[in-house]
């Protein structure tokens, strides 16, 4: 192996580190061919639900080199948000990832960052980096950078720190010295995402029905109403949720996250179902301007907390 190829790929894990990322792991950029079939039946059997963008650029999400022409590198990089402190008992739940600032707007500008680094360093390459926002099959790539396996409950899972992790993906056309994949799975005969699902969203195969997950109906569902029969089965979660991962043995592992931005914004730990209730929308907009919970708009959180019987 060239000594540029080792170099190159020592430099651009260690500016990783540098800008925060907890972990980096590369993959030649190739094909997907058996997550192309993957991705066909879960989409003919509509566990996307009403996510209808999920269907578009399936050939993009297959092949990177679609995304970058000439790409010749997929790298992963893994971000931990486990926060250090809890929202206040009985407050309606929010998804962890939710409790500080959006994670788009701070890996954006890590990779920007990261790009940015590697052109002053290395030398003009091409470059994208993706987060959460494209069509990139993420969990795969960091399987097979290394990273971990990826769990029943679809997460990637890292045998030393859990799955409380963003993952973002960078597709570069230089050529680097690759990991090894992550082969081995160690949910072994564990079950405990699937029995604790409120849902029961955990399918069979690692196959998660995404129009039945808590974080569909909370999140994304534009519906003024949610379905009737999920009644009674949110457990008090009014954005996303985090049951498949609280109950997931690996997460033992979890530490708090270094990352500043994801410091959680008061009102997420702190309000109660009655600070809810009060919540006007010129506040909403205020206090969750650069929150994840803008997703959900006012209307849809208002919805969330009627559904659940907290307002
Ligand atoms: S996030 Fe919640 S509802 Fe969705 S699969 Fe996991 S446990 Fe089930
Ligand atoms: S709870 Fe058990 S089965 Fe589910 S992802 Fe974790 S280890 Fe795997």
């Amino acid at each position: 192996m060239s000594l540029n190829l080792k170099n190159h790929t020592a430099t651009i894990k260690n500016l990783a580190q540098t800008l925060g990322f907890d972990y980096c792991g590369i993959a030649p950029a190739q094909v997907l061919n058996e997550d192309a079939r993957r991705l066909e039946f879960w989409l003919s059997k509509g566990f996307h639900g009403g996510m209808k963008y999920m269907e578009n650029y399936f050939d993009l999400r297959v092949d990177p080199t679609k995304l970058v022409p000439g790409a010749k590198s997929v790298i992963t990089l893994l971000l931990n948000y486990f926060p250090s402190q809890h929202q206040q008992e009985d407050s309606p739940k929010i998804s962890k990832y939710a409790f500080g600032k959006d994670y788009h707007e701070v890996i954006k500008e890590k990779l920007n960052g990261l790009i940015q680094l590697i052109k002053s360093t290395i030398g003009e390459i091409h470059g994208r980096g993706f987060v959460d926002s494209a069509p990139v099959l993420e969990r795969t790539w960091a399987q097979k950078s290394g990273l971990g396996w990826i769990g029943k409950n679809g997460n990637l899972i890292n045998k030393k720190s859990g799955s409380y992790f963003f993952i973002a993906t960078l597709i570069v056309d230089l050529k680097l010295d690759y990991d090894d994949p992550f082969v081995k799975d160690y949910c072994g005969t564990c079950t405990k995402c699937i029995d604790a699902c409120p849902t029961n969203a955990i399918l069979d195969e690692k196959i998660i029905d995404g129009s039945k997950c808590i974080s569909y109906f909370t999140i994304e569902l534009k519906d003024a109403l949610i379905p009737d029969d999920m009644k009674n089965k949110f457990d008090n979660w009014m954005f996303g949720c985090d049951v498949c991962q609280d109950v997931c043995p690996w997460n033992r592992f979890s530490s708090p996250t270094n990352e500043i931005e994801f410091t959680p914004i008061p009102e997420v730990l702190n309000f109660s179902a009655n600070d809810w209730e009060e919540l006007t929308e010129e506040s909403f907009k205020k206090i969750f301007q650069n929150s994840p919970l803008k997703r959900a708009k006012f209307n849809g959180i208002k919805r969330n907390l009627k559904f659940i019987g907290r307002i």
